[in-house]
Protein backbone atom coordinates (compact mmCIF):
# COMPACT_ATOMS: atom_id res chain seq x y z
CA UNK A 1 0.00 0.00 0.00
CA UNK A 2 2.03 3.45 -1.05
CA UNK A 3 1.06 6.20 0.15
CA UNK A 4 1.05 8.08 -3.61
CA UNK A 5 -0.62 5.34 -5.18
CA UNK A 6 -4.18 6.10 -3.65
CA UNK A 7 -4.82 2.71 -3.25
CA UNK A 8 -7.46 4.00 -0.10
CA UNK A 9 -10.04 5.37 -2.59
CA UNK A 10 -13.69 4.47 0.08
CA UNK A 11 -14.21 4.37 3.08
CA UNK A 12 -14.29 0.46 2.91
CA UNK A 13 -10.94 0.59 1.43
CA UNK A 14 -9.65 2.42 4.66
CA UNK A 15 -11.20 0.38 6.96
CA UNK A 16 -9.80 -2.73 5.12
CA UNK A 17 -6.45 -0.42 5.27
CA UNK A 18 -6.74 0.10 9.28
CA UNK A 19 -7.86 -3.57 9.94
CA UNK A 20 -4.95 -5.12 8.06
CA UNK A 21 -2.76 -2.43 10.32
CA UNK A 22 -4.15 -3.76 13.55
CA UNK A 23 -3.60 -7.41 12.71
CA UNK A 24 -0.03 -6.67 11.81
CA UNK A 25 0.00 -5.09 15.01
CA UNK A 26 -1.05 -7.95 17.16
CA UNK A 27 1.17 -10.20 15.98
CA UNK A 28 4.22 -7.72 16.52
CA UNK A 29 2.71 -7.41 19.70
CA UNK A 30 2.51 -11.16 20.43
CA UNK A 31 6.22 -11.62 18.98
CA UNK A 32 7.21 -8.60 21.53
CA UNK A 33 5.53 -10.18 24.63
CA UNK A 34 7.83 -13.40 25.46
CA UNK A 35 10.78 -10.83 25.78
CA UNK A 36 8.90 -8.49 28.25
CA UNK A 37 8.03 -11.63 30.24
CA UNK A 38 11.06 -12.66 30.73
CA UNK A 39 12.39 -9.12 31.50
CA UNK A 40 9.36 -8.46 34.44
CA UNK A 41 10.96 -8.98 37.74
CA UNK A 42 8.07 -8.79 39.75
CA UNK A 43 5.95 -12.10 39.35
CA UNK A 44 2.27 -10.63 39.27
CA UNK A 45 3.06 -8.35 36.33
CA UNK A 46 4.82 -11.19 34.52
CA UNK A 47 1.37 -13.09 35.25
CA UNK A 48 -0.47 -10.52 33.68
CA UNK A 49 2.07 -10.17 30.46
CA UNK A 50 1.31 -14.04 29.88
CA UNK A 51 -2.24 -13.85 30.91
CA UNK A 52 -2.51 -10.92 27.79
CA UNK A 53 -0.34 -12.76 25.87
CA UNK A 54 -3.06 -15.95 25.19
CA UNK A 55 -5.25 -12.92 24.73
CA UNK A 56 -3.59 -11.64 21.81
CA UNK A 57 -3.77 -14.96 20.74
CA UNK A 58 -7.55 -15.28 20.74
CA UNK A 59 -7.37 -11.12 18.90
CA UNK A 60 -5.47 -12.17 16.50
CA UNK A 61 -8.21 -15.32 15.65
CA UNK A 62 -10.79 -12.96 16.38
CA UNK A 63 -9.50 -10.41 13.26
CA UNK A 64 -9.51 -13.45 11.27
CA UNK A 65 -13.10 -13.71 11.95
CA UNK A 66 -13.55 -10.06 11.19
CA UNK A 67 -11.63 -10.70 7.79
CA UNK A 68 -14.02 -13.53 6.82
CA UNK A 69 -17.08 -11.55 8.03
CA UNK A 70 -15.86 -8.85 5.48
CA UNK A 71 -14.65 -11.28 2.77
CA UNK A 72 -11.38 -10.54 2.65
CA UNK A 73 -7.92 -13.10 3.43
CA UNK A 74 -6.29 -12.07 6.24
CA UNK A 75 -3.38 -10.15 5.81
CA UNK A 76 -1.27 -7.39 7.48
CA UNK A 77 0.36 -4.21 6.25
CA UNK A 78 3.12 -2.74 8.07
CA UNK A 79 2.49 -0.57 10.90
CA UNK A 80 5.00 1.72 11.63
CA UNK A 81 3.69 3.47 14.85
CA UNK A 82 3.67 -0.09 16.71
CA UNK A 83 6.88 -1.08 15.23
CA UNK A 84 8.39 2.27 16.85
CA UNK A 85 6.84 1.67 20.06
CA UNK A 86 8.44 -1.77 20.45
CA UNK A 87 11.43 -0.50 19.49
CA UNK A 88 11.49 2.59 21.66
CA UNK A 89 10.31 -0.38 24.86
CA UNK A 90 13.22 -2.26 24.25
CA UNK A 91 15.67 0.55 24.09
CA UNK A 92 14.56 1.97 27.51
CA UNK A 93 14.39 -1.65 28.64
CA UNK A 94 18.30 -2.34 27.93
CA UNK A 95 18.98 1.11 29.53
CA UNK A 96 17.56 0.31 32.75
CA UNK A 97 19.96 -1.30 35.25
CA UNK A 98 17.38 -1.60 38.58
CA UNK A 99 15.11 -4.76 38.07
CA UNK A 100 12.47 -2.59 40.22
CA UNK A 101 12.80 0.62 38.24
CA UNK A 102 12.82 -2.26 34.99
CA UNK A 103 9.44 -3.29 35.87
CA UNK A 104 8.03 0.37 36.31
CA UNK A 105 9.57 0.87 32.84
CA UNK A 106 8.09 -2.57 31.30
CA UNK A 107 4.19 -1.27 32.42
CA UNK A 108 4.95 1.72 30.73
CA UNK A 109 5.68 0.37 27.46
CA UNK A 110 2.57 -2.15 27.59
CA UNK A 111 0.59 1.07 28.25
CA UNK A 112 1.31 2.55 25.48
CA UNK A 113 0.94 -0.27 23.51
CA UNK A 114 -2.38 -1.00 24.96
CA UNK A 115 -3.46 2.65 24.05
CA UNK A 116 -2.32 2.40 20.53
CA UNK A 117 -4.79 -0.75 20.20
CA UNK A 118 -7.32 1.38 22.02
CA UNK A 119 -7.24 4.04 19.05
CA UNK A 120 -7.57 1.70 16.44
CA UNK A 121 -10.03 -1.04 17.60
CA UNK A 122 -11.97 2.69 18.66
CA UNK A 123 -11.76 3.44 15.10
CA UNK A 124 -12.72 0.42 13.70
CA UNK A 125 -15.90 -0.18 15.95
CA UNK A 126 -17.13 3.71 14.57
CA UNK A 127 -16.60 2.83 11.22
CA UNK A 128 -18.55 -0.39 10.99
CA UNK A 129 -21.32 0.66 12.74
CA UNK A 130 -21.00 3.73 10.21
CA UNK A 131 -20.29 1.18 7.29
CA UNK A 132 -23.72 -1.15 8.50
CA UNK A 133 -21.77 -4.03 9.83
CA UNK A 134 -22.96 -4.19 13.55
CA UNK A 135 -21.59 -7.71 13.47
CA UNK A 136 -18.45 -6.89 12.67
CA UNK A 137 -18.31 -4.04 15.53
CA UNK A 138 -19.28 -6.21 18.15
CA UNK A 139 -16.55 -8.74 17.15
CA UNK A 140 -14.24 -5.84 17.40
CA UNK A 141 -15.80 -4.53 20.38
CA UNK A 142 -15.04 -7.82 22.62
CA UNK A 143 -11.08 -7.08 21.98
CA UNK A 144 -11.14 -3.64 22.84
CA UNK A 145 -12.80 -4.02 26.10
CA UNK A 146 -9.94 -6.95 26.99
CA UNK A 147 -7.17 -4.19 25.72
CA UNK A 148 -8.80 -1.49 28.20
CA UNK A 149 -9.10 -4.13 31.04
CA UNK A 150 -5.04 -4.81 30.40
CA UNK A 151 -4.44 -1.44 30.57
CA UNK A 152 -6.37 -0.30 33.72
CA UNK A 153 -5.26 -4.23 34.96
CA UNK A 154 -1.67 -2.43 34.69
CA UNK A 155 -2.37 1.02 35.94
CA UNK A 156 -3.88 -0.54 38.91
CA UNK A 157 -0.59 -2.85 39.26
CA UNK A 158 1.89 -0.23 38.93
CA UNK A 159 0.08 2.87 40.99
CA UNK A 160 -0.77 -0.02 44.30
CA UNK A 161 3.36 -2.03 43.52
CA UNK A 162 5.09 -1.25 40.99
CA UNK A 163 5.79 2.41 40.94
CA UNK A 164 6.42 2.25 44.64
CA UNK A 165 9.12 -0.15 44.78
CA UNK A 166 11.07 1.20 41.97
CA UNK A 167 10.75 5.09 43.43
CA UNK A 168 12.28 3.36 47.29
FE1 LIG B 1 -4.29 -6.79 21.38
FE1 LIG C 1 -0.47 1.68 12.42
FE1 LIG D 1 -3.31 -5.60 24.11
Amino acid sequence: MGLFTRDIKTMDDLFLHVMQDIYYAEQKIHGALPDMIDKATNPELAAAFKAHRLETEMQIERLATAFEMLGENPKGASCPAIDGIIKEANEIAGEVADKNVLDAALIAAAQAVEHYEITRYGTLIAWAQQLGRRDIAQTLNVTLEEEKKTDKTLSTMAERKINLRAAS
